[in-house]
Parts: C-alpha cells; sequence; structure tokens
C-alpha cells in the first residue's frame, strides 16, 4: 500500500509498505478521508515531543474510512461499516485515568498512520476510541472528530456560558473550531485575533460578531471598547506562542478566565502579573487533547449538524501531492484544512 512516511522535519516521503495484518482484537480500516491538522503542520516544520510521535512513521491522525478486515476475538465492528478512530487510547487503569483525567493518561496509546491506504487500529482503541460513523456525512467531516474533541474539551473546562463575551486569537482550524462551538454554547459576543485578513474575513463568515488585525487596530484597546470597558468573559489562546499567551491574559475581565490552548515549543516559559491573580481573581487554565467522551461527542455534534465542520474543509487533494499539500498549508492565507483522499 501508499504511505506518507514522516522522517523528520520537511522530510515526507511517498513509500510502498506492506498492508498490516490485524492481530487479536485489531482492526483494519481502508482510509477513505484523512484531514491535515495545525498538530500536524508544526510537527512537519519544527517536530514534537518523541512520547507522541517516534519517528520515522507513517503521518497523519485524523481519519475515517471502512472497515476492510476484522481481528480474531471481535463481535464489534463488522466488516465494511464506516468508522472513525483514534487518535489516543487511555489506558483506563493508572492514576490519571482513574481520576478521571483520561487526556492525561500516563500510558496513553497514539495512533498515527493517516496518511496511507490502510491503517491498522490498535485493540485498547477499538475498544474505547472507535465510533460508526452515520452513512450521511462524509469521510471528511467524520475525520474532524479528533480536533474537536479537544475542542470541547476546552470549552467545557472553561466553562462557557450564555451571554458570555470570548475572544479567541488565533484564527487557523482550532481557532475556528472555537468560535464554532463557544457560538453553540451561547455566547454573546465573539471577537476574533489574528494577523491575517484572509483569515479573519473567513471567520466573520462562519460567524464571528468582530475581527481585529492587531497590525491595524491596538487589540488591547479594540477589546476594552467592545466589552463595556472591562475585557471580556473568556479569552482562548489558539495559536501556540509564549507572547500570544501573555497577551491573552491582558484581553480578560477581572473574573474571567483565560484558555491556553495553543501547545507552545518545548520548554517556553510565560509571564503572568500576580496582581491579576490575586485582586483580579483571574482563572488562567491550560487544555491538552480531549478524552474518548470528547470523541464520541464530537463525532455526534458533527452528525446532527450543531456544528457544522464542512466549511473547514478548503482543498481536497489525493495522498501522491500530500507535501505539496504542506507546502500549501505552510504558505497559504486562505487553506484552513486540506482533505487527503488516499
Ligand atoms: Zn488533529
Ligand atoms: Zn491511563
Amino acid at each position: 500500500m501508499k504511505v506518507a512516511m514522516l522522517y523528520g522535519v520537511k522530510d515526507l516521503r511517498i513509500e510502498e509498505v506492506d498492508i498490516p495484518k490485524p492481530k487479536l482484537g485489531e482492526v483494519l480500516v481502508k482510509v477513505k478521508a484523512a484531514t491535515t491538522c495545525g498538530t500536524d503542520l508544526k510537527i512537519f516544520q519544527r517536530g514534537y515531543v518523541e512520547k507522541i510521535i517516534k519517528l520515522p512513521t507513517i503521518f497523519g491522525h485524523e481519519w475515517a474510512g471502512d472497515m476492510a478486515e476484522v481481528g480474531e476475538g471481535l463481535d464489534w465492528p463488522k466488516k465494511g461499516m464506516r468508522v472513525r478512530g483514534g487518535n489516543s487510547a487511555p489506558c483506563l487503569r493508572c492514576v490519571m485515568c482513574q481520576k478521571g483525567n483520561y487526556n492525561l493518561c500516563e500510558d496513553m496509546i497514539w495512533l498515527w498512520g493517516a496518511y496511507a491506504e490502510y491503517i491498522k487500529v490498535p485493540a485498547r482503541m477499538v475498544s474505547v476510541n472507535m465510533q460508526p460513523v452515520p452513512q450521511h456525512i462524509s469521510y471528511e467531516e467524520a475525520a474532524i472528530t479528533e480536533p474537536l474533541a479537544c475542542v470541547l474539551h476546552g470549552v467545557e473546562k472553561a466553562g462557557i456560558k450564555m451571554g458570555d463575551s470570548v475572544v479567541i486569537i488565533g484564527a487557523g482550524p482550532i481557532g475556528l473550531l472555537h468560535l464554532l462551538s463557544v457560538k453553540r454554547m451561547g455566547a454573546e459576543k465573539t471577537i476574533i485575533i489574528d494577523l491575517v485578513d484572509e483569515r479573519l474575513e473567513f471567520a466573520a463568515k462562519l460567524g464571528a460578531d468582530h475581527i481585529i488585525n492587531p497590525q491595524k487596530t491596538d487589540s488591547h484597546i479594540a477589546v476594552r471598547q467592545l466589552t463595556g470597558g472591562y475585557g471580556a468573559d473568556i479569552v482562548i489562546e489558539a495559536i501556540g506562542l509564549p507572547s500570544t499567551w501573555e497577551q491573552a491574559l491582558k484581553l480578560v475581565r477581572k473574573g474571567g478566565t483565560i484558555l491556553e490552548f495553543g501547545g507552545c515549543p518545548p520548554g517556553t516559559e510565560i509571564k503572568v502579573s500576580t496582581e491579576i491573580l490575586h485582586y483580579g481573581e483571574t482563572t488562567v487554565m491550560g487544555a491538552f487533547h480531549a478524552t474518548p467522551l470528547h470523541f464520541r461527542k464530537a463525532l455526534n455534534l458533527i452528525a446532527s449538524g450543531t456544528i457544522d465542520v464542512k466549511p473547514l474543509v478548503t482543498r481536497k487533494m489525493s495522498l501522491n501531492e500530500i507535501r505539496e499539500a504542506f507546502e500549501i498549508l505552510s504558505t497559504s492565507k486562505t487553506e484552513i484544512k486540506i482533505a487527503i483522499n488516499p
């Protein structure tokens, strides 16, 4: 089968490998769509933590497809079913899992290998993080379950309430998924900040109430003006840079919440004023990944039409064109997610 193998930074090669054989409890899925992700782009451009991705590996982690082969010992799923699965499966046994923090599992299985004709799914993932995909949604939409699950985990933690004003820093795929989610949760005013006008216009089309380009407008002053002088109830950072993590601290109201969502490069730190924590009673929180429950919810929200992720797929390409796809994502101002159809 044809696969896109990642060897290192910007070193992605199309190769032929044997189709894997599913063993006890495992399944083999024919990948029908795999979507590109901000994390993929980061890994392609600068590398990532080895605990999560060991190179070389077949790349890609957002996928959906058809059940091609079912290993021994399984009553479910059945051959031919449309499914999505992964990209993580917690152990359910470690202290984090037993405390309910499945996303922080000490023994997490991570699954890479979506940019391929077939993907073999480990037994644990089949039982804790795989769902049937309803007929009426596309494989591309089903693949977006993964990033939406992560976003749901974040917005639930941040406790968005009806009537809240929400600032989102970053209008990339993750910022836009936050926008779609917080609007559904009843945010009254959404303000999105990005340096690229084309992205801001796209966010406005998806329903952002206000857009700010900090190269043209002081975002601090603009957010104060739009929130009656106080700052936003919730500020979400969806870029992953220490500078924007710090910027988020300046846009929140007293008693508000900052969700630092974007993962920063390893070893980085930010400065937080003691005043905003003490006198301002500000809550600063991080969010990482998602639990199996969030994956289930995310797919259901896509399937019910509650969150329409279709507009986020701005281009479709073949597996042979994968390098080109990442070049496009590195430079383009208008592409959000590319669906790879192997
Ligand atoms: Zn992703
Ligand atoms: Zn665990």
